[in-house]
């Protein structure tokens, strides 16, 4: 793998030590950022030099929480209008994910990986349905995916709404995976044993989930409590509520991630902080989805580690982040919420991905994976480490990705793709899928 020298950018390292760097030049070999050093100090370098003059560099982003799935409905309007969260999964979603082939998995991931290659994120933690193609569809996903040169953690999310034989499949699908990346222990590759959320689980369901995963020390990825009728569900037929629930089957654990956490009270927050389970905050679509915003505030109070997903909304982690802001001040007020919705994205997904990925992600740093998203943007006011978030939210979202970089390899520079892929005859591929797929529907 070619050396590369990068120069002249204003790095924002995410460490909070030292979150801002002038005047250094990063030196990448091997995948893994190997010296960070004033310029003049790197003197005989043989390899590629990228100026970046006129950029900040920032670690490639992280999204813990995404569905490469949901990338074929862009534009389908066949769904009846739904008028909450449970007509929104049954006008939609579960009549669209039943249709999907093989075929459609691998586009839809490969349309979204090439999307967040352009927006500078790098590793994505996806929660993968598709209850009519299951075995081999976390496959087709790895594909997509390593073709795009980015991390990626996959699940198949076991529900019992289609079914013993398809609650079978995919617990099959989820002890596949994560058997297969164990022996493969790939850099790039993750998995954790994927549920819907447990109102579509029995108590059998999670039993046989809980006692088949038990020796491969997963964590665990599952909405929870995304609409408060996930939690009158569980009161009315389980009689405790729904993280009470996961405890008792011995889910929850330092790799567990429980979506969204919207409808959780006070006590189920001290569960999951007890368990160290981290939460994914998905401000974008608990707002498309009217189920109220999660309180994000109140949740860093209690010591749960959030972090920031999009739930397939977008892959552009800049947009989402302000979302986020924005939602946490409608719900408290405009003093709230600023350290605790950027600390989601620029402090706790690198720590959740660790998790996974041993210490690498989400920070530069010597010895830190060369993952790195090259940003436009000359500061129009003092940048420095009192004002840096600001920065970022404020300015550095709205500016253009120029340069992605990930494990060491340019995936995109100067805003162009530098991937083995055509981008016009995928685009064309995945549109002959999406009518196929909406004429199933
Ligand atoms: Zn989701």
């Amino acid at each position: 793998m070619d050396k590369i020298l990068i120069t002249n950018g204003i790095i924002l390292t995410l460490n909070p030590e030292q979150p801002v760097l002038f005047d250094k030049a990063l030196l990448l070999e091997n995948g893994t950022i190997s010296k960070i050093a004033d310029k003049g100090e790197i003197t005989d370098f043989k390899g590629k030099e990228i100026d970046a003059a006129g950029k900040v560099i920032l670690p490639g982003f992280i999204n813990v929480h995404h569905h490469f799935y949901s990338t074929l409905v862009r534009g389908l309007g066949k769904a009846k209008p739904s008028k909450d969260f449970n007509q929104v999964l049954e006008h939609l979603w579960w009549r669209l994910d039943k249709q999907l082939l093989q075929e459609d998995v691998y586009y839809s991931a490969l349309i979204s990986a090439v999307d967040a290659v352009k927006h500078g994120t790098t590793t994505i933690i996806d929660h993968h349905a598709s209850p009519g193609a299951i075995s081999g569809s976390l496959n087709e996903i790895a594909k997509a995916v390593t073709q795009c040169g980015i991390r990626a953690n996959l699940c198949y999310e076991v529900s019992d709404r289609d079914g013993d034989c398809k609650t079978h499949e995919g617990i099959k699908e989820n002890l596949d995976w994560l058997r297969q990346v164990k022996s493969e222990q790939s850099d790039f590759l993750k998995g954790l044993f994927g549920m819907h959320a447990a109102f579509t689980l029995s108590d059998i369901t999670l039993h046989t989930i809980a006692e088949e995963s038990r020796k491969l020390n997963c964590g665990y990825h599952i909405h929870v409590a995304e609409a408060a009728s996930d939690e009158q569900y569980s009161l009315k037929h389980h009689n405790k509520h729904v993280v009470n629930r996961l405890k008792d089957f011995k889910l929850l654990n330092d790799k567990t991630i429980a979506a969204h956490c919207v409808h959780i009270n006070e006590q189920e927050m001290e569960i999951l902080s007890h368990f160290k389970v981290a939460v994914a905050h998905n401000p974008q679509s608990n707002q498309n989805n009217a189920v109220g915003i999660a309180d994000v505030v109140k949740l860093a109070k209690k010591g749960v580690l959030v972090g920031l997903g999009t739930d397939a909304m977008t892959v552009n982690m800049l947009e989402e982040i302000r979302v986020g802001l924005w939602a946490q001040h409608l719900k408290h007020d405009p003093s709230q919420g600023f350290m605790e919705i950027t600390n989601t994205l620029l402090k706790n997904n690198g720590e959740i991905a660790n998790r996974y990925w041993g210490g690498k992600l989400g920070m530069i740093g010597e010895g830190k994976a060369a993952d790195l998203v090259l940003i436009d943007y000359y500061p129009p006011t003092p940048l420095d480490s009192n004002t840096w978030l600001g920065h970022i939210i404020f300015g550095i979202s709205q500016a253009m990705v120029d340069t992605t970089i990930c494990g060491g390899k340019i995936l995109y520079q100067n805003k162009k793709l530098l991937l083995d892929i055509d981008e016009a005859e995928v685009a064309a591929k995945s549109r002959e899928c999406a009518t196929k797929l909406w004429e199933r529907f």
